[in-house]
């Protein structure tokens, strides 16, 4: 393995900016980076597939697939980036700065690093023909929407048996983590003089029926549904926020609460939204007031892969630590709908990301090319 190698890619990397953001105004896109992902592929005779992203000019996915076959391993992770704000940073975020054994830069652990380190870590299997297929699979928008993973349902990932998601797990082996769904509550009353109530319709008070459904609901999931993996082992349902009315001598016409609910493996996205619903009809109905129900985000199933499964067994093996479970959502659950046994891990560490003077630890880099090559040897040759 060459470090200098991984170092000057990832230098290229993260002199990329590809900032995905909620707010379009920061939105930056990340074609440059799977643009260059495939310059350093094809010559080392993959090939090359980008996917853009529908809507998205300035986005897309990479597959980028060596040897045919079956029962191969996908080597996947995101290009984008949270953003940055770089007076906080002791150095050029967009420039690959090594200090005390540190490589610092925005995206250098989450998570341009894992692609600058799986290309190192390919090279010696360029030389004979693969018995199954190597893909590096590279996806778009992970930091917001993740529709860069929603798209690959379209993906063609024929061969490929495995996956691993190469977010900063410091290299431990995660084999679960929770969903995700945030939805927006609206109760649209009637305002009204406060000295007569029936003057209006009171749009708080029906939001205070509400939030007590949710709390008993809440109460309901965490009885039936438990993961003795997580640290909080019960889905969660968080009341975030909530705006309604303006002034004490006016019914209040309008309210809005906004919360999240993190679900545990084995739960259905789907179902949550009648369960919701079932606590705001009888009390629309029984008030006579509108309540709206929508999603503020499409949402994240739950991911979970049995710990007999072979990649979960290997990795344990290969790394010498049980597979534990990660507080920080993914883009595993889209692997997993690909037909892949998917595992979360790779170098680095999430304490580092997101936040000012990101980096990667440089003795990171060759446990992670011992790992991936002799995940390469077991299940490509
Ligand atoms: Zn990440």
């Amino acid at each position: 393995m060459n470090t200098k190698n991984v170092l000057s890619m990832l230098t290229e990397l993260v002199k990329l900016p590809s900032v995905s953001s909620t707010l379009p105004s920061r939105d930056m896109g990340n074609i440059k980076v799977i643009e260059q992902l495939a310059n350093w592929l094809e010559p080392l005779g993959f090939a090359i597939r980008i996917l853009p992203i529908a809507g998205s000019p300035n986005k897309a996915n990479l597959v980028a697939t060596l040897g045919s076959g079956s029962g191969g391993l996908v080597l996947a992770g995101h290009t984008d980036t949270v953003p940055c704000d770089d007076t906080l940073w002791h150095s050029d975020p967009f420039a690959l700065t090594e200090r005390d054994g540190r490589l610092y830069g925005l995206g250098s652990t989450d998570m341009k690093g894992f692609f600058a380190i799986a290309i190192e870590a390919l090279k010696p299997f360029l030389e004979k023909p693969l018995s199954a297929p190597l893909i590096i699979l590279a996806t778009a928008d992970e930091e917001s929407s993740m529709d860069g993973a929603r798209s690959l349902v379209h993906a063609d990932v024929s061969g490929a048996r495995y996956a691993v998601v190469g977010e900063p797990t410091g290299l431990k082996p995660m084999r679960a983590h929770k969903g995700i769904v945030m939805k927006g509550i609206t109760i649209t009353g009637r305002s009204g003089h406060s000295s007569n109530p029936l003057l209006g319709n009171n749009a708080m008070d029906a939001m205070h029926e509400v939030m007590s459904g949710l709390m008993q609901l809440r109460q309901e999931l965490a009885l039936k549904y438990q993961h003795p993996g997580f640290s909080v082992p019960t889905p969660t349902l968080n009341f975030g926020c909530i705006h309604g009315g303006d002034n004490p001598n006016r019914i209040c016409g309008q309210c809005e609460l906004h919360f999240d609910i993190r679900t545990t493996p084995g739960m259905d996205n789907g179902e949550l939204d009648s369960l919701i619903q079932k606590v705001l009809t009888p009390v629309a109905e029984r008030r006579a007031i509108n309540i709206g129900l929508r999603a503020l985000m499409p949402g994240l199933a739950a991911y979970e892969e049995p710990e007999n499964s072979d990649i979960v067994t290997l990795v344990e093996h290969l790394t010498g630590q049980p597979a534990g479970t990660v507080g920080f959502a993914t883009e595993a659950p889209f692997f997993q709908q690909l037909g892949l046994q998917t595992i979360v891990m790779g170098p680095g560490s999430i304490d580092q990301a997101h936040q000012p003077d990101e980096y990667m630890a440089l003795d990171q880099i060759q446990p992670t090319v011992d790992v991936l090559q002799a995940m390469i040897k077991r299940y490509c040759q």
